[in-house]
């Protein structure tokens, strides 16, 4: 089920966002407010209603953050890159957090994937690379590994899987995936795939996602080579 928007629709996904984010971002302002006002009458819980402000403000300041990322002009500017190379810096990256869960991310691919460039703008790919990693690992409750594949699927394209052994998606719920704000996490922001999508799509390329409840996501990432 692949998804095509056009220019004008684009515009209205953009208002849509808009006002999303205006009303995610009121529930925990609305929420500081009152605590604020709870400090001046009760000197006693003082300490607790501070921490719930410093993680609404967290909450705000994470749903905004992914936001400019996504709002920053797009002066996408298209340059040659080595693909593996540039997977192997995100994989570097991700790794802090893998360790920490006893998560192992092995990267394969044949020789003739060395020396592939893609026409990308560069740290947006990464971007994406690492929004999906970030959900692997987020998704394995438990230690195991997280695959990445790369091959060619034509003289055209290259598919880079990213194949997990986490807690996989429930049928049901796998046309959510990519609607803004759709999180199944307390912490999450519901934006890391939506982002990711488009910039594939501006990329010219597709994302597809397959997943088994309880056996794990596989993500598979098209792009014209
Ligand atoms: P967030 O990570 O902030 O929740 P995302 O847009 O990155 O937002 O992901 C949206 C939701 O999609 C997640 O909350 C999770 O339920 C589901 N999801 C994404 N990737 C995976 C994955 N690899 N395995 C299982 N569920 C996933
Ligand atoms: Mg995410």
């Amino acid at each position: 089920n692949e998804k095509k928007l056009h220019h004008s629709e684009q515009l209205s996904v953009i208002g849509e966002l808009a006002a999303g984010v205006a009303h995610e971002i009121r529930n925990p302002l609305t929420s500081i407010m009152g605590f604020l006002q709870l400090i001046d009458n009760d000197g006693h819980s003082t300490k607790m209603y501070k921490e719930i402000m410093a993680s609404e403000l967290d909450r705000i300041n994470l749903i905004v953050n992914e936001l400019l990322l996504l709002a920053k002009p797009k002066e996408y500017e298209y340059v040659p890159r080595n693909l593996l190379s540039l997977i192997n810096t995100v994989v570097t990256i991700a790794n802090t957090q893998a360790i920490l869960h006893n998560i192992q991310i092995v990267t394969k691919f044949s020789d003739d994937i060395r020396h592939l460039l893609v026409n990308c703008e560069e740290n947006k790919l990464k971007q994406v690379f690492l929004n999906l990693l970030k959900n692997a690992i987020e998704a394995m409750s438990k230690e195991g590994q997280i695959t990445i594949e790369i091959r060619k699927k034509s003289d055209q394209y290259v598919i880079i899987s990213f194949i997990d052994q986490g807690d996989g998606i429930p049928e049901e719920m796998l046309h959510n995936l990519g609607k803004r704000f759709y999180t199944t996490k307390d912490d999450g922001t519901g934006l890391g795939l939506m982002i990711s999508m488009n910039i594939i799509r501006e990329h010219k390329g597709e994302l597809n996602i397959t997943s088994k409840k309880g056996v794990g996501t596989k993500i598979d990432v098209s792009l014209p080579i």
